[in-house]
């Protein structure tokens, strides 16, 4: 289990590290929201801990960009306030859960623990003619073969596997994917369905991921637009 700690203050940063370390968790530290960000964008994490009072971009600041960016990684906020606002507030930007400085380390493992437990048991394979999604790992296969995808490209073919069938129109996945209240009127949409439809049809069939021109897209085994199957 991969865990991302971000937090500045050096001391608290080892304690955590040097325990999670022992209970058999391999930990990476980032120590400002930048570079936590960077880091969360680079590498799959199992789970995120996420300090709120950071230099450079706070902790709220740095869990809205990468939600907004589609990454689903469990989120644990470490504040080091306690008001019932900045705990609404993490929560608000798709924080999992929080935890108050100072804790006791017992009850961060804990946290841990079932935050890791809740992933594994929302666990899904999704399954499409020969492919195959699956959310734990963040795997996509095709006939066996393992397909590339990055973080967006993966939130994409998640969510259109998720309503596989259904027509998604461009308004749904600038909200769902890109945290747009708007369509934001560029071709970014079509720029990543292009780029996934190369990944997961080119060298197959059927091929699998449609577009209705001024719709939108839809993942499906048949051409919606010619009637159900037979
Ligand atoms: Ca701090």
């Amino acid at each position: 289990m991969h865990i991302l700690l971000v937090e500045d203050e050096a001391k608290v940063a080892r304690f955590i590290k040097e325990g999670l370390t022992a209970e058999g968790y391999e930990v990476e530290i980032a120590a400002d929201g930048k570079a936590g960000e960077k880091k969360a964008r680079s590498a799959e994490f199992d789970l995120i801990l996420l300090d709120v009072l950071l230099p450079k971009k706070n902790g709220f600041d740095v869990l809205r960009t990468l939600r907004n960016e589609g990454m689903r990684t469990p989120v644990l906020m470490l504040t080091a306030r306690s008001t019932t606002e900045d705990i609404v507030q993490g929560l608000d930007h798709g924080a999992d859960d929080y935890l108050t400085k100072p804790f006791a380390f017992n009850e961060l493992l804990a946290r841990i623990r079932s935050l890791l437990r809740r992933q594994r048991n929302s666990h899904t394979t999704f399954r499409l003619a020969d492919l195959q999604l699956d959310t734990l790992t963040r795997r996509a296969t095709r006939s066996g073969v393992i397909i590339e995808l990055t973080a967006r490209e993966y939130s994409l073919l998640e969510y259109l596997m998720r309503n596989q069938n259904k027509l998604i129109t461009r308004q749904q996945l600038a909200k769902e994917i890109w945290g747009f209240n708007f369509d934001p009127g560029t071709n970014i949409i079509d720029v990543y369905i292009n780029h996934l439809r190369k990944k997961i049809d080119r060298e197959h069939e059927p091929k699998l991921l449609h577009t209705e021109r001024g719709k939108g897209y839809y993942i499906s085994e048949k051409d919606l637009r010619k009637g159900p199957a037979k």
